[in-house]
């Protein structure tokens, strides 16, 4: 069976991994709004992920991998929308990696889990928009990626699917 071939390229010590470079060099430039914006948001996240992989596949899903700390986002996650909410989204995840013990979650799925990470989110967006222009970040965030990911079996299972053939070296990695 031909390996599946994925562009990639190091930002630090994160590793992003994408099927163009097109999305690589998008997450590159969120990186560096992260970075210009709030240095030390920028060194949590490049101590509380490994690596962000962009399947190839459209729609809106996205996991975090524990004890991985592998971020998995279809490609429309990062084509569809804009750099300051991208970055704020790396934040939110990477943030995620702070509320795991031994590869659990601490707490109890759901709000317990999702809220501090959206607040962690707002502080960085209010950072880039102003304070005073109040994101409604809770709802964007639910109508964004919880309704859209809802009913998206398909790219969990091919998130899983993907981490597999990382693990045992049977994607072919190509330098971006
Ligand atoms: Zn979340």
């Amino acid at each position: 069976m031909k390996k599946k071939s994925f562009f990639y390229k190091k930002a630090g010590k994160l590793i992003v991994i994408g099927p163009t470079k097109k999305e690589i060099e998008k997450i590159l430039q969120a990186l560096l709004l992260i970075k210009k914006t709030d240095k030390k948001e920028y060194w949590n996240a490049q101590s509380r992920m490994k690596i962000i992989f962009i399947s190839n596949m459209s729609g809106f899903t996205n996991e975090f991998f524990m004890p991985e700390k592998i971020w998995f986002a279809n490609k429309s996650v990062i084509g569809k929308n804009d750099l300051p909410w991208l970055a704020s989204l790396i934040i939110h995840e990477g943030f995620h990696a702070t509320q795991f013990k031994k590869g659990k979650y601490i707490l109890p799925l759901g709000n317990k889990i999702e809220l501090p990470a959206l607040r962690v989110q707002k502080i960085f967006l209010e950072k880039i928009d102003g304070a005073d222009k109040k994101k409604e970040i809770e709802s964007t965030f639910k109508e964004k990626y919880w309704s859209k990911m809802a009913c998206d079996k398909k790219s969990f299972s091919y998130f899983r699917h993907l981490l597999d053939l990382l693990e045992n070296k049977k994607i072919n990695l190509i330098k971006a």
